[in-house]
């Protein structure tokens, strides 16, 4: 009962852990008072949390004697921009944060990578404490360091790699996540199955459901295997020279499609996601790397636990296969006018390319399309 998982991420003088387990924002003071001392925290959250949990964590911090403020910002992708960074920062200084106040980023993604860039540019650096509360965030955006905000000519082209002090996923705090963000989470979930992990994959195809109805051990065990992953992932390659673009599995795809349906709701990143690893597997399958069964097993599993696998749940839109394919040139994780794809050898082995012909993507989405 209320087990807590601990994981840490090994980068050398920046080395943090990771805890995993129900209760955690409950219980955050107990986990925090050790490393904080008498260091203040300032809280960042957005309008969601701050009307559902906030006063549960400032309550905790209260109790083990954390000195504690709270800044709201708008919930939303909306809120990863120039104008909410410079009034947050604006906000932070003028509550007279010093060079040892520590944030705290309680909330989803954007949350996440607001607040991290935030601390990585305050007094040209401060520490900040990860309690992310989505799937997403939990497996994916709390862990490796990523931080930054969008701009008009695109999603994360401004931030800075800054790590955090310690990351604390409570997967309680999930319960009253809205279920297709419950979804799109999972679909990072499978993912680290799918690019390196055989074994999990077929675990989730055993237990997705219970993971996606929120059972607690089934739910700890999925992210801590995530975080595993990823933490791996991170520590072998911090900057993105080399294998963390296997973490892209899918995302050549799924951006595309984020950016034809734009980023108001339509699509979210992990629906994006699933349609992007079951087309890369597609891919795969039609180059003769990978057996046509594992690619059909992913689309069962994705479809299984009601993540989107196709354009047939997109209805409505024309979709035009050139037009995703000029997105993916504007990515910027196209280089060279070479597109890059993590391709796979079976489900569990996946490998980044980037000698994919573009004639053999464009008959793909066509097919797909059609
Ligand atoms: P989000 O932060 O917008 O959260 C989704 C919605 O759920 C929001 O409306 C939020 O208010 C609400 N919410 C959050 N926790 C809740 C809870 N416990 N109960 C009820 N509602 C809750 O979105 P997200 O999917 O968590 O994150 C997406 C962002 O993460 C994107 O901006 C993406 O670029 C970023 N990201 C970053 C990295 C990285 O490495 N830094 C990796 C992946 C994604
Ligand atoms: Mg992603």
């Amino acid at each position: 009962m209320n087990q807590i998982e601990r994981l840490s991420v090994a980068l050398d003088d920046r080395r943090y852990e990771i805890l995993i387990g129900e209760e955690l924002v409950a219980g955050a003071g107990r986990h925090l008072a050790p490393l904080l001392g008498d260091r203040r925290v300032m809280i960042v959250t957005d309008e969601t949390l701050a009307g559902l949990h906030l006063g549960t964590l400032e309550r905790a911090l209260e109790d083990a004697g954390i000195a504690a403020e709270a800044f709201v910002v708008p919930a939303g992708e909306a809120s990863k921009d120039f104008a909410t960074l410079q009034q947050l920062c604006e906000r932070l200084l003028a509550a007279g944060i010093d060079r040892r106040t520590v944030l705290l980023a309680f909330g989803g993604g954007v949350v996440g990578d607001l607040t991290g860039f935030a601390a990585a540019i305050l007094l040209r650096g401060i520490d900040f404490v990860q309690v992310p509360t989505t799937l997403l965030a939990q497996v994916d955006s709390s862990v490796g360091g990523k931080t930054g905000i969008d701009t008009p000519q695109g999603k994360n082209l401004v931030g800075a790699f800054h790590q955090p002090l310690l990351v604390l996923a409570d997967t309680g705090i999930l319960s009253s996540l809205p279920r297709r963000e419950m979804l799109a989470g999972y679909a990072e979930v499978a993912k680290y199955g799918l690019l390196g992990d055989a074994e999990f994959f077929h675990w989730l195809e055993g237990h997705g459901h219970a993971v996606v109805e929120g059972e607690p051990n089934a739910l700890r065990q999925a992210v801590l295997i995530s975080c595993r992953a990823k933490a791996a992932v991170v520590a072998a390659d911090e900057r993105e020279t080399g294998s963390r673009a296997l973490l892209n599995l899918g995302h050549t795809f799924a951006h595309a499609l984020e950016t034809e349906c734009g980023y108001a709701g339509e699509l979210l990143h992990g629906e994006a996601v699933a349609i992007g690893m079951t087309l890369a597997f597609e891919l795969s399958a039609q180059l003769g790397l990978c057996p046509p069964e594992d690619a059909d097993r992913v689309r069962r599993h994705l479809a299984a636990v009601d993540l989107p696998t196709g354009f047939e749940r997109l209805g409505g839109r024309a979709w035009n296969a050139a037009r995703l394919i000029e997105h993916m040139h504007k990515d910027k994780k196209a280089s060279g006018g070479h597109l890059t794809f993590v391709l796979a050898r079976r489900i569990g082995e996946a490998f980044v390319s980037r000698s994919v012909e573009e004639a053999q993507v464009a008959q793909l989405l066509t097919e797909t399309i059609a």
